[in-house]
């Protein structure tokens, strides 16, 4: 035996943010049963897929989810559904979905993230959701994304931040450290006191 790539492979990079195809992935047709999830920032994925079922014949169900404009770093209540008009109605198909439901989400970030949150916790498999989303955290960009407070625990839902910088917490009014960390089952970035510790 020679030695493997396995052994010399690079290390992953140290963080968790998600990574997104350059383009959008292809649909899984080994079933008919297709829904289509257009957030706000589709930049042309879902009429892509849209095309693509429907020269399979499939036609997919379809459903919108939109958030208010935000132009502040805003509270997001719990429980809430993070203000995401279609989100209710998208969790109630899910939930009287039949087996064999492929998913198909596409959109700005933080939504994708929330939606397909969404999914896992109504009981579909990862290998069932197909996604892709635009102003993501990783481009390094000022996107909006939610920020977990690690202090009080409130999201933060800011307009325009960026992995690595600051956000003031819309709950306690901490100052944040934006870490490139996205905890997947909740959506959101960790954030903590940025100020923790310099005063040593
Ligand atoms: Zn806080």
């Amino acid at each position: 035996m020679t030695a493997t790539t396995a052994d010399t492979a690079p290390a992953p990079p140290a963080t968790s943010l998600p990574r997104w195809s350059e383009t959008p992935p292809p649909v899984d047709d080994t079933s008919s049963e297709q829904m289509l999830v257009l957030c706000d920032g589709d930049d042309g994925a879902g009429d892509h897929w849209l095309r693509d079922l429907r020269a399979r014949g499939i036609e997919p169900l379809q459903v919108r989810v939109r958030a208010p404009r935000v132009t502040t770093p805003a509270l997001l209540r719990p429980g809430a559904d993070r203000g995401l008009t279609g989100l209710p109605q998208l969790r109630r198909m899910l939930d009287t979905a039949t087996v064999g439901l492929r998913l198909l989400v596409t959109g700005t970030e933080w939504q994708v993230l929330t939606v397909i949150a969404a999914a896992l916790e109504a009981g579909m498999l990862r290998s069932e959701i197909r996604a892709v989303a635009t102003a993501p955290g990783i481009s390094g960009d000022a996107v909006p994304l939610i920020v977990f407070c690690a202090h009080c625990e409130a999201e933060t839902l800011s307009p325009a931040a960026t992995p690595g910088t600051t956000v003031r917490c819309a709950g306690c009014a901490r100052l944040l450290d934006i870490h490139p960390h996205v905890n997947s089952s909740q959506a959101r970035y960790l954030g903590s006191d940025a100020t923790a510790g310099a005063l040593t």
